[in-house]
């Protein structure tokens, strides 16, 4: 059995979303009711894969909101994702997905260090970030949807916002060793992790993100942002290839200017409708079969039966594996959103 461990975007998307989750009666509450909420099952799933194997799994909703950072409510923060795994790990699955910020608050607050949670022993083997997987479908989103706007790689220059993150780390890897892009521009904000990724890649130039935005023939949003920011359309390019694989989006939701596409990044396909709920719950636009990548990744291990946290610790993401997923990921159906 797979898990799922997600969350909701903001304050106002879970108080819509209350009644989708079955529980009307909490749309009104504010962040200390969330902060104290505890984890809940909202779905039960089944996918089937494009060879015909057939599998369960759950969603675990944490309620945690990115608010909650903002807010310092930090500990509420941590407890929403330990006890979310604890609850996955009580109801039998073998392997679930730490969604979203789920896995950004496990790294960042060192909750590998907190192994006991009330009565059970969390076993991290049964839990990945989904993250290998997530790079590699933006990074194929870039190599697939950038030749169908004219936009020739080998020419072209491509900025990564959360450059030195899990996901950018490796996204920043893959466009180095395997595209022949013409320039790699590293954006984050702390300069010494990104003046080692550059030495890392013996490629690339650090940026901030105003100088990299005009120079970008292709932007990949990877930055653990807790709201979009505003993108100056004026400044970019045309074309422009957008793939936004935040979460929440990097991007103001309302962006929209010609000659700039903006691609939803890190979510994929599947040939088949999956029997759930929480695609809509997260307005997917094809709740039935689109999904996001780090979500694919535990269903992917099940059908695999790789019971094993392929994606964890920071960094850490190889080509090898990158490679590894992506062939699983192409035998059981799954493919890169690119419209
Ligand atoms: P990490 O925490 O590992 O990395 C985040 C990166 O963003 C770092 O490089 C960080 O560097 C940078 N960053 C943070 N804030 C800013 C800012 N204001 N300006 C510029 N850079 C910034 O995160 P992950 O790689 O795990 O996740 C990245 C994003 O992908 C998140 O939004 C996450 O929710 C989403 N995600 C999407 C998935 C999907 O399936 N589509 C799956 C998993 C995650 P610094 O702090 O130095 O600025």
């Amino acid at each position: 059995m797979f898990g799922l461990i997600g969350h909701l975007t903001s304050l106002q998307h879970a108080r819509k979303a209350c009644a989708d989750m079955g529980f009307e009666e909490f749309s009104e509450q504010g962040l200390d009711f969330w902060c104290s909420a505890p984890p809940r099952i909202i779905d039960d799933i089944k996918v089937v894969s494009a060879t015909g194997q057939e599998i369960e799994g759950r969603y675990v909703e944490s309620f945690f909101l990115p608010e909650m950072l903002a807010a310092k409510r930090i500990k509420a923060a941590t407890r929403k994702v330990l006890n979310a795994m604890a609850h996955a790990q009580k109801n039998g699955v073998d392997i679930t997905a730490l969604g979203g910020f789920s896995s950004i608050i496990f790294e960042n607050f060192k909750l590998e260090q907190i192994k006991r949670v009330r009565n059970l022993d969390l076993d991290f083997r049964k839990f990945t970030t989904g993250n290998t997987h997530t790079a590699y479908v933006i990074c194929k989103q870039v190599e697939e949807a950038a030749p169908k706007l004219g936009i020739d790689l080998a020419k072209a220059t491509v900025a990564v916002c959360g450059a030195t993150g899990d996901i950018g780390s490796a996204v920043c890897r893959w466009l180095t060793a395997r595209t022949g892009i013409k320039e790699l521009l590293l954006v984050a904000r702390n300069q010494e992790r990104l003046n080692n990724l550059q030495e890392e890649l013996k490629f690339g130039q650090v940026k901030t993100l105003e100088d990299a935005l005009p120079e970008a023939d292709v932007v990949v949003w990877v930055a653990s942002m807790p709201k979009g920011v505003e993108v100056e359309p004026d400044s970019l390019k045309q074309p422009c290839l957008m793939v936004d694989g935040g979460y929440p989006k990097n991007i103001d939701v309302t962006f929209d200017f010609p000659g700039v596409t903006v691609l939803k990044g890190g979510i994929v396909e599947h040939t088949l409708d999956i029997d759930w709920r929480i695609m809509h719950i997260v307005n997917m636009d094809v709740p039935g079969r689109q999904l996001f990548a780090c979500f694919a990744e535990s269903m992917l291990l099940e059908f695999e039966k790789l019971h094993t946290n392929f994606s964890w610790g920071r960094n850490q993401i190889t080509l090898e594996k990158m490679d590894l997923i992506g062939e699983a990921s192409r035998r059981h159906g799954f493919r890169p959103l690119l419209t």
